[in-house]
């Protein structure tokens, strides 16, 4: 049987340094027999410099045919002035629009060495797991009519939430696979007491729960009664699925529990492919850092956990996930940080190699 195969898209700024320790971990996977066949392309800014665009129709077809994706980050200062039609993000959003990536995963994991870390009290996150799934292609942000129109004397800002049928059941699918794989609990976020949108999410999560998993349990959840509960006692939830405004909005909220950015990875899945696992792009949930790009002060972690994500979801390696989860683990609890995770004290930080180095001892 073929190698599974990886395109590796490490983009701007800091993405290349925290995808150099991505590509160390996978060769150590390699030297252990699980060798997947690793394409390098350009994307973003990088790929503007080289081609005049963010994403070449040559890399867009790599995308199509590979196993999964994984990105660094796109963007920085030195492009903010191109027309927004080849501005780098334009690069990752193509990605997203051609795979229909439609469930964007992003977990809040708290290392117990980082419990301290958190804004929240330990007893409040130490342990916790848990898995926001946000829809990530239709509702308000892509509703038509949209736009700013005059009415009468004054201008009227316009969008439309409007979910049909089929996406609701297709990301409900994505949650309820998921929460199999999990703790068999999904709870579903809207407003149904409000929005007509939210009426129908509710009646269709339920029926997708009845029909084709009545094995899982299912509760439903006001959004803004949800955004309450997770701060108050985020371990009571397993998997959420919510819409893409909410889930927007809870996902950045869920993820700052555990405390930086720098360790925050996430996946975009879509329809199942020939193989039977979904289309995906695993990318960190951070940004391309210009302020520290280039000086090895990035941490990897992120982008090493969306790999570990890339070998649960993609390569059916939940064993190999969950053994690079434990070797990050690890190293965090031998006190290594690099310098997003020390706070005011005066620890010295290690560079991004070096984290990168020692994940992969500790493996
Ligand atoms: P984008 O628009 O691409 O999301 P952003 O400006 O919102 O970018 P980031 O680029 O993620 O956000 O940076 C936000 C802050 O977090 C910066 O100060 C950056 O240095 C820090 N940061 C982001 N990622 C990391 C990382 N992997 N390691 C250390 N610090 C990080
Ligand atoms: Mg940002």
């Amino acid at each position: 049987m073929a190698n599974p195969s990886l395109l590796i898209l490490p983009g701007d700024g800091i993405g290349p340094e925290v995808m150099a320790e991505v590509r160390k971990v996978a060769d150590w996977f390699g030297s252990q027999g699980l060798v997947f066949d690793i394409d390098e392309d350009l994307v973003g800014g990088a790929a503007y410099d080289a081609h005049g665009t963010p994403l070449t129709d040559a890399t867009m077809e790599k995308a199509q045919a590979a196993d999964a994706v994984l990105l660094g980050a796109v963007g920085g200062p030195k492009y903010d002035t191109l027309d927004f039609s080849v501005k780098p993000e334009r690069g990752l959003l193509r990605l997203r629009k051609e795979m229909d990536l439609y469930a964007n995963l992003r977990p809040a994991q708290c290392f117990d060495a980082l419990a301290d870390f958190s804004s929240l009290k330990t007893e409040v996150v130490s342990g916790l797991d848990i898995m926001i799934v946000r829809e990530l292609t239709s509702g308000v942000y892509f509703g038509e009519p949209r736009g700013i129109v005059t009415e009468g004397n004054e201008r009227v800002g316009i969008n439309t939430q409007r979910y049909t049928e089929s996406e609701i059941a297709r990301v409900a699918r994505s949650a309820f696979e998921l929460a199999r794989r999990r703790g068999n609990k999904v709870c579903s976020m809207e407003k149904a007491n409000v929005m007509e949108s939210g009426i129908l999410w509710r009646e269709v999560v339920q029926k997708v729960h009845d029909e084709e998993y009545p094995d899982i349990e299912l509760s439903h959840m006001y959004a803004d009664a949800g955004a309450m509960q997770l701060t108050r006692w985020p371990k009571q939830f397993d998997v959420i699925v919510t819409d893409n405004l909410f889930g927007d909005l809870l996902s950045d909220l869920a993820a700052m529990l555990t405390g930086s950015l720098g360790m925050l990875p996430s996946a975009s899945l879509g329809a199942p492919m020939a193989n039977g696992r979904p289309k995906a792009l695993y990318e960190p949930v951070h940004g391309s850092a210009p302020d520290i790009a280039g000086q090895g002060k990035a941490n990897p972690i992120a982008c090493i956990l969306s790999f570990a994500m890339a070998l649960r979801y993609s390569f059916d390696r939940g064993d190999e996930a969950a053994r690079l989860e434990k070797a990050v683990e690890a190293v965090l609890a031998k006190g290594l940080r690099t310098a997003d995770l020390l706070g005011e004290e005066g620890r010295q930080p290690v560079s991004t190699s070096e984290m990168g180095d020692a994940i992969v001892a500790a493996l």
